[in-house]
């Protein structure tokens, strides 16, 4: 018997550890210094650098990533355990070096990258000496691919890139950007003289790449094979979102339930009336349904590929941000006045929803991909009436007692009682 839900007590103790770990020191971090991970100040980095080097002591430093890449090799289900505590404190991805966008480019990097490329970019962006960004959506259209216009040409011993993109995040603030072209994935540094970052948006920025020349080993994979990688990147990333979704749901559902224990109304404290008891249990079923699908997609993720199980993390991205939008919102709700303030987190968190449903692609083109890849695993039913239509499913089933009616005929008399009964209910 194979299905086992429980977690061995040594991994255990290391998820006690980041639990602790998080709340003793990442949290005062993220309310104090919320911006210091990032920064290249060397006050601020003082504070952060011990941090990094308490996480990579205990061999928990890039949990995404292979042993032989630098990572502690977990796979993504213990991933998903980690990332479920991560996911409550803004700081805490970077300070376990398992930030977006970076996470996603050096997964392309690993699996593309030729050893020089390593070298180059892998390491550095694993040591966050240098961070990234990525640029796929263009202002016209980002949820076709198809409508991206960004083209490279091979002009001697460079490439030469035109195009536009848009809510690149990070941008601003990347030393180097994988910028995906129609004709391949390109690695270009920031400061490479035609970047043009726009004013706006600030945090996923707005950038036209205007006769951008880079050499030719800057290409990254197979010529003409951007989809691939991107698909590759986003899949891994998706999942890393949802596993970090059920720790903003989980954090608000302790808001919710806290607050239900702690208020009075008509004479008797909030979490005895009804309806706040079944917003309470929708919640409560609804966190444990979206964290046994990502669960499910993570140990299987372990057990085929990202590329193999596309259906299930489809499934997980959209319901994220349905469930966090359900229980945010009841959160907030049931804070009363106090929830519509940014005087605590729900505000954010209900704002962060809408969110999720457009990043790494719109709710509707992975629910496609969903009922697509389901529908192939079924076939039209042959002749009129479905597989499940009674009536004939009935008369199959009189064959099977064809020799017991013609023996007893008072048994066959019983059953075209009960039919008859039922041709009458209809
Ligand atoms: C917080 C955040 C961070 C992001 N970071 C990055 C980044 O780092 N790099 C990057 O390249 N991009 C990034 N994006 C962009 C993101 O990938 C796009 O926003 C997304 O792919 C949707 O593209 P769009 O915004 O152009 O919307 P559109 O493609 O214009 O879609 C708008 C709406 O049209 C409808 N729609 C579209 N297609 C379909 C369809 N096939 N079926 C039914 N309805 C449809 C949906 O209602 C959809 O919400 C980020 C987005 C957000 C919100």
């Amino acid at each position: 018997m194979a299905w086992d839900f429980s977690t061995d007590p040594e991994f255990q103790e290391k998820l006690d550890w980041v639990e602790q770990f998080c709340r003793e020191e990442i949290e005062p971090l993220d309310l104090v210094f919320p911006m210091a991970v990032r920064s290249r100040d060397p006050k601020l980095k003082a504070l952060v650098d011990p941090l990094k080097q308490q996480v990579k002591d205990r061999g928990l430093w890039a949990l995404f990533l292979d042993e032989d890449l630098g990572g502690p090799g977990f796979g993504q289900l213990k991933l998903a355990l980690i990332n479920e505590i991560l996911g409550r404190y803004a700081s805490a991805p970077a300070i376990f070096g398992t930030a977006a966008p970076d996470t996603g480019n050096m997964e392309m990097l690993a699996a593309y990258g030729t050893d020089e490329q390593k070298q180059r970019w892998l390491y550095p962006l694993l040591n966050q000496e240098i961070w990234s960004a990525y640029s796929m959506t263009e202002p016209q259209g980002g949820s076709d691919p198809n409508l991206f216009k960004t083209h490279a040409v091979k002009d001697g011993e460079e490439w030469v890139i035109n195009g536009e993109k848009w809510f690149t995040s990070a941008g601003r603030m990347a030393d180097i950007l994988f910028v995906m072209c129609n004709n391949g994935m390109f690695v270009v540094p920031a400061d490479t003289p035609g970047v043009e970052i726009l004013p706006v948006p600030r945090t996923h920025s707005h950038i036209r790449y205007n006769d951008v020349r880079v050499p030719l080993d800057h290409l990254l994979g197979p010529e003409d094979g951007a989809k691939v990688l991107a698909q590759r990147r986003l899949g891994g990333g998706r999942i890393h979102h949802a596993m970090r979704t059920i720790a903003q749901c989980k954090r608000a559902f302790d808001m919710m339930c806290e607050r239900a224990l702690s208020r009075e109304s008509h004479g008797k404290i909030i979490g005895e009336h009804q309806m706040v008891q079944e917003m309470i249990a929708d919640s409560y079923a609804e966190i444990n349904m979206l964290r046994l699908l990502v669960l499910w997609t993570a140990w299987s993720i372990d057990n085929s590929s990202t590329q193999a199980t596309r259906t299930q993390i489809a499934a997980c991205k959209y319901t994220m941000a349905k469930v966090l939008r359900e229980v945010s919102y009841r959160a907030l709700h049931i804070m009363g006045s106090l929830g519509t303030t940014n005087l605590t987190p729900l505000q954010a968190m209900y704002a962060a929803a809408p969110t999720m449903g457009i990043a790494d692609g719109v709710d509707e083109v992975h629910k496609v991909t969903v009922a697509r890849n389901v529908l192939k695993g079924y076939r039209p039913h042959e002749g009129m009436w479905p597989t499940e239509y009674i009536p004939a499913k009935r008369e199959q089933a009189r064959k099977k007692y064809a020799e017991l009616f013609a023996n007893e005929p008072e048994l066959r008399e019983h059953a075209d009682r009960i039919e008859e009964y039922l041709a009458a209910r209809e």
